[in-house]
């Protein structure tokens, strides 16, 4: 390419690519990328600066904020659009599917969660988020609620209806519940 000419970020795809990459020896997530070597400013910080893998963020109108609530923030969504990036494991580079999928609709639209992407819908969020209250406030362990279908000896010992059990069962491989699950506070 010549002096001048307008390269893709590797990363979002913007055409504003001006920041030749140097990747860390820790970084692994080249699978995320697009062609090319070069990074838009805003990627090209957020490589480097580890905040951006440490946290559960939102940037919205460019303003980075860190969400320290990641269960209640997702019951109250602020008007799109805007990234969102949540981590479990505060090290991976998700953070580049997460610029990669903007959120255009807060009622339906992939979570990014480390670098695995979910399907998020408001309406079965707020289910699930007080399906899980509910369990919390009852001293249910998170391993039995992301457990799938809990023993005779669990269900008598936290007085699970079978109807719970069941519900429990159905959502043991759904990756909304276990989001919810995860990042849920004991209030
Ligand atoms: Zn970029």
């Amino acid at each position: 390419m010549g002096a001048g000419s307008r390269a893709a970020c590797v990363f979002c795809g913007s055409g504003n690519a001006e920041v030749a990459v140097a990747f860390p020896s820790t970084f692994t997530a080249y699978q995320f990328l697009q062609a090319g070597d070069k990074a838009c400013p805003r990627c090209a910080e957020m490589l480097t600066d580890p905040k951006y893998r440490r946290n559960s963020w939102i940037i919205r109108d460019g303003k980075f904020e860190v969400i320290t609530n990641v269960a209640d923030f997702l019951l109250n969504l602020p008007d799109p659009p805007f990234f969102l990036y949540l981590t479990k494991t505060r090290r991976k580079h998700g953070w580049i599917r997460a610029v990669q999928n903007p959120v255009l609709n807060k009622h339906r639209f992939f979570l990014v969660v480390d670098e695995d992407k979910i399907l998020f819908d408001d309406r079965v969020y707020a289910e699930l988020y007080a399906f899980c209250s509910d369990l919390y406030a009852r001293g249910i362990p998170k391993a039995v609620m992301v457990g799938g279908m809990p023993e005779p000896s669990v269900m008598r010992r936290y007085r699970l209806t079978w109807g719970e059990a069941f519900k429990l069962r159905e959502l043991q491989y759904n990756p909304l519940w276990r989001v919810v699950v995860e990042f849920k506070r004991r209030n």
